[in-house]
């Protein structure tokens, strides 16, 4: 049995590597002249500065029961975890930090400091367990009584949650940031769910990012799937397939709107208009600066995270998200920054600096946002303008030129709406009424991000159909046992290490400003 998958972002790759691990030979077709999807970096100001095009930081990765189970590092992949997950500066020269510690972080929340501390401390205990179940399609939990935990609380609209469980700014703002990462109105049922996932994350896991930029995530992953005897080839775009040879086992790492182009004729009827119903979400606009000198932040706390939430209070970061979800421009959007040369020095020659950050906007919108996201970075950082050598900006149809599957400008590919959450793009997820044809990318559970679990279960599916399996109810990684696998040579690891490539914070590179 031969293998095609279509795609190789952080989705192909994993369902490429689990189906190499079954055995089955497979070759990746990437369409772009590098490989990677939403995990690549390029020069994109100066030559010297190493910028994030897509993702920048990885708290899905490092939650990913999937990635944690591959030997990454032995590839080149080296997590570093800024000192403080995130921080969110308001006006008046206040922050508040997202640190690991749960208990630093309440301290901060004044009179929300015991609520925060006793919601939060409990499912961070239960994070891997909790990840098992959520970056997962719909199942049987295998620890329901944490889930129905997380359930409760993530099914509210977070602006409303915030209001509840929060009196302080402080506590709600920390919360409005994370819960923004949906890119859903903050009224809109669910979008407390990514306020959890996010903040959670930071307690457990850090929000790590990988030296030398994303693209090392693509490469360590492309590198692991050769050991296996799989090929990526860039500079193949699929168009239609039929490029492919007939009776192959077909993996997709697009989305519904590309799926309908090149496998339309071959779909039937009622499944096409069933993609043609599946909705994408707002798009994003695009900043990364090369800077002489770290952002000058008004509370100098902030230079200590790696990544910083632009946007004030709930209020206003609701706003935002509205606007973008209405097809509204926002004066003062809520802007999303890292600040990845701080903690790794490779980014930027000697004593220079990189910033990437997006601002949601409507899908497509043709509005250039340079000067509106400056402003807000400038609110919380005066002279951060002065410190600019150079800028690069991507509109919505500019990402989507960059890869395909940003539909738009949507990163996630397609609304986390909570009709598209559980089950996308359809009821069937990952299989198509087409034989050997599957999705396996963010447009199937569970969703966006650089976590590979959409790959990893679309490639069981699949693993499920062609052995005839009896179906499990459920999905756990470690329930699963693969067909045997050929072992890594060592001659193709860039550096041996017996770790696993899980970056906790306690054990990756704990890097200072
Ligand atoms: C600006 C931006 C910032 C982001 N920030 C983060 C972040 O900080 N952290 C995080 O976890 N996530 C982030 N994301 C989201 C994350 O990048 C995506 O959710 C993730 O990459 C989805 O993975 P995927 O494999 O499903 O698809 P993608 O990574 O999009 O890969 C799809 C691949 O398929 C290829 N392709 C498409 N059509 C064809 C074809 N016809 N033939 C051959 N190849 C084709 C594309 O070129 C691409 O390489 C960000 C995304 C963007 C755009």
């Amino acid at each position: 049995m031969e293998a095609f998958v279509i795609g190789s972002g952080p989705n192909g790759l994993a369902a490429a590597i689990t189906l190499a691990r079954a055995g089955i030979a497979v070759t990746v077709l990437e369409a772009q002249p590098t490989i990677g999807g939403g995990t690549r970096s390029a020069a994109l100001t100066l030559p010297g500065f190493t910028h994030d095009i897509c993702s920048a930081i990885h708290p899905l990765a490092a939650s990913s029961p999937f990635f944690s189970k591959l030997p990454l590092e032995q590839y080149g992949l080296k997590w570093i975890q800024p000192p403080v997950p995130a921080a969110h500066p308001l006006d008046g020269g206040r922050a508040v930090l997202a640190h690991v510690s749960v208990k630093a972080t309440a301290a901060q929340l004044g009179e929300d400091a015991e609520r925060y501390r006793r919601i939060v401390t409990p499912m961070t205990a239960q994070w891997s367990e909790l990840m098992r179940d959520i970056l997962a399609p719909l199942h049987v939990p295998a620890h329901p009584f944490a889930l129905a935990r997380f359930g409760a609380l993530a099914i509210w609209p977070a602006s409303t949650l915030a209001r509840i469980l929060f009196r302080g700014e402080e506590a709600r703002a920390l919360f409005a940031g994370m819960a923004a990462h949906s890119i859903l109105p903050l009224e809109m049922p669910a979008s407390a769910a990514f306020g959890w996932m996010l903040g959670l994350s930071a307690h457990s896991v850090g929000w790590p990012l990988p030296r030398g930029g994303s693209q090392s995530i693509a490469n360590a992953l492309a590198s692991y799937l050769e050991s296996l005897g799989g090929k990526v080839l860039p500079n193949s775009e699929v168009r239609s397939l039929d490029d492919i040879p007939a009776g192959s086992l077909v993996l997709c790492d697009i989305t519904p709107k590309q799926l309908l182009r090149i496998a339309g004729n071959a779909l039937p009827e009622w499944y096409s208009r069933k993609l043609e119903r599946y909705r994408y979400g707002p798009g994003v606009f695009k900043m990364d600066w090369a800077l002489n000198a770290p952002i000058p932040w008004r509370n100098s706390a902030c230079s200590r995270a790696g990544t910083v939430h632009l946007g004030g209070t709930l209020e206003e970061v609701a706003k935002s998200e509205r606007a973008a979800w209405q097809g509204e421009i926002c004066e003062r959007p809520f802007v999303l920054l890292a600040q990845p040369s701080l903690f790794d020095s490779g980014r930027a020659p000697e004593g220079k600096h990189t910033a990437w950050a997006y601002c949601h906007v409507p899908n497509g919108s043709m509005e250039d946002m340079t000067s509106r996201i400056e402003a807000q970075v400038e609110r919380f950082a005066p002279g951060f303008r002065q410190t600019i050598l150079a800028r690069h900006t991507m509109l919505p149809a500019q990402l989507e030129e960059h890869n395909a599957n940003l539909v738009g400008g949507d990163i996630n590919g397609g609304s986390a709406r909570l009709d598209q959450l559980f089950l996308r793009p359809t009821a069937s997820m990952y299989r198509t009424p087409v034989e050997r044809l599957f999705l396996c990318s963010a447009s199937t559970p569970p969703g966006g991000g650089v976590h590979g679990m959409c790959g990893y279960h679309a490639a069981r599916a699949a693993l499920h159909d062609l052995c005839n399996r009896p179906h499990r109810a459920r999905p756990g990684i470690r329930e699963y046992s693969l067909p045997a696998r050929p072992e890594a040579p060592q001659s193709r690891a860039r550096s041996a290490t017996e770790r696993s490539s899980t970056p906790s914070p306690s054990e990756t590179e704990q890097a200072r400003p």
